[in-house]
């Protein structure tokens, strides 16, 4: 059985900022082994968000593979990568994105109405389960300006699990939040890795993740040092 739930070898990317050409990314090596809380952190402007782009799809690497669990998901075609971002991969990122027309439920079911089949009273009762598991039980009808930092997080953590992901891809999640509300958010990630099993990669410049991290990975010049 493949132990890796994502692998990455030799990863390249470049951005041409004008006339520079920015060699972000110089052969990134990385594996993260399914249930793992893997932590990357670097300096500012290190290439972790690239990277985590990469590893979920959202964007594409000039040079290397990604392999999601035995699929190279470069090989995907733009339907079928489509439908790895929406089912297989959940993205949480700092400033939440959340839609500000929507309800935090209209929210969280978005990424089910993408879906080809779905059945509204299903879909909306899975919704009101999460919102409700994630602290937000009594919230659903709020739009996302009457949520506090921290609620808005929750929201879109329950966005990034409705369709059941295997993978988290958080870019610092916690990056907005005073410490208090990030720590929770911190210990919700952490609960969601344990109890759900789901993989987790984030990005973040918290120093506390002490007994949140199972491995810390740190991204200089371009490739992954330990
Ligand atoms: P980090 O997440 O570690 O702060 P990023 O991955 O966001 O780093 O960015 C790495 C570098 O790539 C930065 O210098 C940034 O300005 C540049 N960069 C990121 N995205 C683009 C883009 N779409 N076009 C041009 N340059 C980019």
């Amino acid at each position: 059985m493949n132990e890796y739930m994502l692998r990455a070898s030799g990863l390249r990317k470049t951005y041409q900022n004008g006339a520079a050409a920015v060699e972000v990314l110089r052969g990134i090596d990385l594996g993260v082994k399914k249930e793992e809380f893997l932590v990357i952190q670097g300096p500012s402007g290190a290439g972790k968000s690239t990277l985590l782009h990469i590893l979920g799809g959202l964007d594409e690497p000039d040079g290397g593979t990604v392999f999601f669990e035995d699929t190279d998901i470069q090989s995907f075609k733009e339907n079928e990568r489509a439908l790895f971002r929406n089912r297989k991969v959940g993205f949480v990122f700092q400033f939440y994105h959340l839609l500000p027309e929507l309800s935090a439920l209209e929210n969280v079911l978005l990424p089910m109405v993408l879906r080809s089949w779905w059945e509204r009273p299903k879909a909306e009762s899975r919704a009101r389960s999460l919102l409700e598991r994630l602290g937000l039980g009594k919230r659903t009808g709020h739009m996302p300006n009457q949520l506090s930092g921290g609620e808005q997080q929750r929201a879109a953590i329950a966005r990034a699990l409705i369709n059941g992901p295997r993978l988290l891809l958080c870019d610092e999640p916690t990056g907005n939040l005073d410490s208090v509300n990030g720590k929770n958010i911190l210990s919700l990630l952490k609960q969601l890795n344990k109890e759900e099993k789901t993989t987790m990669v984030m990005v973040t410049h918290d120093k506390d993740i002490t007994g949140v991290a199972d491995r810390v990975v740190h991204l200089r010049d371009g490739v992954v040092v330990r």
